[in-house]
């Protein structure tokens, strides 16, 4: 996440997270980097249309695992959910990942409840 993050930069980088979510456990067996197609990916994202259908389409396929959720980036911050973030409509079953890369790489782990985000604590992986 945070390499695809850098490789987009200024851009925002987008994606989806592919593994198993098990009692309180969630292991994220996938990053599947979309691209952006939002009109002014210097601010938003998008994920491409083309690449969800092709990843969810490979979720249904696969008996072992199934969406978790999404990331992308805030290539200048902020270092957890924007404005813009908010007022978008998140399920709330889905995880979603910010990366922000400044002043440093850093990844961190939400959920949309009751109408803000609540931090998820991920104890342990590489990102
Ligand atoms: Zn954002």
């Amino acid at each position: 996440m945070v390499k695809h993050s850098q490789v987009e930069s200024p851009r925002e980088a987008c994606g989806i997270l592919v593994g198993r979510a098990k009692d309180n456990e969630v292991r994220v067996s996938r990053v599947c980097a979309c691209r952006n197609v939002h009109s002014d990916p210097t601010v938003e994202y998008l994920v491409n249309p083309e690449d969800q259908v092709r990843i969810f389409e490979e979720i249904d396929e696969d008996n072992e695992v199934e969406l978790l959720g999404f990331y992308h980036s805030h290539p200048g911050g902020p270092n957890g959910p924007s404005q813009i973030d908010s007022s978008r409509n998140y399920w709330p079953e889905h995880l979603i990942a910010i990366v922000s890369l400044s002043p440093e790489p850093n990844v961190s782990f939400w959920k949309w409840e009751n109408g803000r985000f609540r931090r998820q604590e991920i104890v342990r992986e590489r990102f």
